[in-house]
């Protein structure tokens, strides 16, 4: 007896039951036309930006890169953006730092495409603060969010942003930092990411490289996710507020 072989290959034993149709649930998918460009701040190749333990091996043991944080958090908010319909574009795909106005035209191309397709464009630019000079943990703390002078659509982003991130992260006992001078959360300073893009545009300090507490909380499970959720929630928020 052939153990092996029966009948032709790839045919299937003949089943008793009559064979159905596999029932595939239609899945709601919705296309919004909305560009998310994700920018994940520093190169591997950017001086400072870490943990006093990275860069100075203070204890306690805490290994901390700006760069590769923001590439893990762009990488996990792409899943959920896309999720929800968005079409999202990570400017720099490239491990090491690419100047700010290159940044800036390859946002500034997406605009044009989504200008073209009669859809928008935000930009947010991903960071962790610092204090000090990286070589001893110090005490300031907590999530900010940035945009240029003046009032435009950059500042309701901000505001969602900021909003979202009260949400999330006061119940987990982490702080956020507001300026408060001009009547909303944001801080504002000429900085290329918020001052380049042809749409609105935001740069986000999530927490403080150089503190303990918040690198800790950085690093865990939760921290990772509330980061995420910030991110996820405040352009959900825009996106709704603005009508897109
Ligand atoms: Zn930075």
């Amino acid at each position: 007896m052939d153990m092996f072989y029966s009948g032709r290959l790839g045919e299937k034993p003949a089943s008793s039951e009559p064979e159905h149709m596999e029932i595939i649930p239609e899945i709601e998918t919705k296309q919004r036309k909305v560009i998310v460009c994700l920018d994940n701040g520093h190169g591997v190749d950017t001086p400072g930006k870490g943990s006093p333990w990275t860069l100075c091996k203070v204890k306690p043991e805490l290994p901390f890169r700006e760069y590769q944080y923001a590439r893990e958090i762009v990488a996990y908010l792409t899943v959920c953006l896309m999720n929800d319909g968005y079409d999202v574009r990570r400017i720099v795909s490239e491990d090491k730092d690419i100047a700010l106005s290159e940044r800036g035209a390859r946002i500034n191309k997406i605009v044009e495409e989504a200008n073209q397709k009669g859809y928008h464009t935000l930009s947010i630019s991903i960071h962790n603060d610092a204090s000090g000079m990286g070589n001893k943990w110090m005490k300031a703390t907590g999530w900010s969010v940035w945009t240029t002078v003046g009032q435009n659509n950059s500042d309701i982003l901000a505001q969602c942003l900021h909003d979202a991130a009260k949400e999330v992260l006061h119940n987990k006992n982490v702080k956020t930092r507001a300026d408060r001078q001009d009547g909303d959360d944001d801080y504002e300073k000429n900085l290329a990411m918020c001052r380049y893009p042809n749409c609105p545009a935001v740069l986000t300090e999530n927490l403080f490289q150089d503190n303990i507490k918040d690198v800790e909380f950085l690093l865990s499970d939760e921290g990772k996710k509330a980061i995420v959720d910030i991110h996820h929630k405040g352009i959900n928020a825009f996106v709704e507020k603005m009508g897109w």
